[in-house]
């Protein structure tokens, strides 16, 4: 990518390196800055305000609710525009450094019924019940997702016509293969940093894209850490002039889609001959693959329908399926979990812009819950 199509994009044309003298000012003792980050009224985009505190808090119900303008974010009309920001979760923000947060909210409207697109309070719900609450659900979830240039192409590729077919790009090294690791890299420690439990990142099958993964998080926290993360990499991109898009397939055609695997364990399927549990919770995936297809991209299975075709590492939409080690299947047993007869299951299913909340929820009613 030359300089000259870096500087098509404002924000990669302002010199970094002036803020440093800002940042280095001395911050009073008694003053921290929050940045309250919501979903917005999409079910994907994210937002975020700053205020000032005058005290750390020590959890999340210790941070004041805040409101904000709901005729701006897809969420409500001009005469009754308010939403509420309830904080929800606590993480230390790798832009601010010191004690400054970022902080996670829920919506609610004005009549404090949830907003539509806040999927926690359910899956919250869920989390919190005995019998879910017992299996200590781990989650670790893949993200995948593509690097566009600020004119919507994906980043690096020519301008007319594409880069050589998938091949040498996963897991791949060179600057004929990989596209903007220095992001990848920022976000990684920038997610460490926060104590977002980030386990691992590979660059993917389609150059510019890229994956990492977050977890095993226990119930709630896997939606609270993924979002979270997302939130970073937006942010650390756009210092970049980079957009990060969480469309499940960016380039029609011969070219990867991205997903959100999400590998999904209990107690009982880490314990010995837990394969039994895995095997019966997939029985009970197998009878509700079309609730599942609803819960697992925010337009309930039409953006699924571009990537889930059955061709590129995927299985098909209309169909439910499992096996062992099989990157065709919508269940993936991996090899090492079915020898050891103990472990987790992968669900290739969901989309890259899946609500982690809709998708772990979904996991803990129809698997633990019977639902
Ligand atoms: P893949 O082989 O599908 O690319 P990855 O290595 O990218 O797998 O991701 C594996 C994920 O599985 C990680 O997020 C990890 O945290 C998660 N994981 C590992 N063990 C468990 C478990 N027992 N329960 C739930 N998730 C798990
Ligand atoms: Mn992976
Ligand atoms: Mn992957
Ligand atoms: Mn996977």
């Amino acid at each position: 990518m030359s300089r000259k199509m870096l500087k098509d994009s404002p924000n990669a044309a302002l010199d970094k390196s002036l803020l440093n003298r800002y940042f280095d000012l001395p911050q009073p003792d008694n003053k921290f800055q929050a940045e309250y980050i919501w979903i917005d009224g999409t079910g994907e985009g994210l937002r975020s305000k700053t205020r000032t505190l005058n005290g750390i808090p020590n959890k999340p119900s210790d941070l004041p609710i805040w409101t904000y303008d709901g005729s701006s974010t897809y969420q409500a009309h001009g005469e009754n525009s308010e939403i509420f920001l309830c904080p929800v979760a606590i993480y230390k923000d790798p832009f601010r450094r010191n004690n400054n947060i970022l902080v996670l909210c829920e919506t609610y409207n004005f009549d404090h019924t949830p907003t539509a697109t806040n999927k926690r309070l359910a899956c919250k719900d869920a989390m919190d019940s005995p019998a879910v609450k017992k299996e200590e659900p781990w989650f670790g979830i893949e993200q995948e997702y593509t690097f566009l240039d600020i004119d919507g192409r994906p980043l690096g590729w020519p301008k007319n016509g594409f880069p050589g077919p998938q091949g040498p790009y996963y897991c791949g090294v060179g600057a004929n293969r990989v596209i903007a690791r220095e992001i990848v890299e920022a976000h990684y420690r920038a997610c460490l940093y926060a104590n977002v439990p980030i386990c691992g990142t590979n660059a993917e099958v389609m150059p510019s894209q890229w994956e990492y993964q977050v977890g095993p998080s226990v119930g709630i926290s896997a939606g609270d850490d993924l979002w979270i993360s997302r939130f970073i990499l937006h942010r650390i991109a756009e210092e970049y002039g980079v957009i990060v898009t969480l469309d499940p397939k960016p380039v029609e055609g011969n070219w990867n889609g991205a997903g959100a695997h999400t590998n999904f364990s209990t107690k009982a399927m880490r314990s010995d001959n837990g394969i039994i549990e895995i095997d019966r919770a997939i029985e009970r995936l197998s009878k509700k693959h079309n609730k599942h297809i609803q819960a697992y991209d925010p337009r309930e299975g039409k953006d699924n329908e571009r990537r889930l075709t059955g061709k590129c590492e995927t299985s098909s939409i209309h169909d439910f399926s499992s096996g062992v080690a099989n990157r065709n299947a919508s269940i993936r047993v991996p090899r090492s979990v079915a020898e050891e007869k103990k472990g987790y299951l992968e669900d290739r299913r969901p989309s890259s812009n899946c609500d982690p909340y809709s998708v772990t929820n979904a996991l803990v009613r129809t698997c633990i819950l019977n639902e």
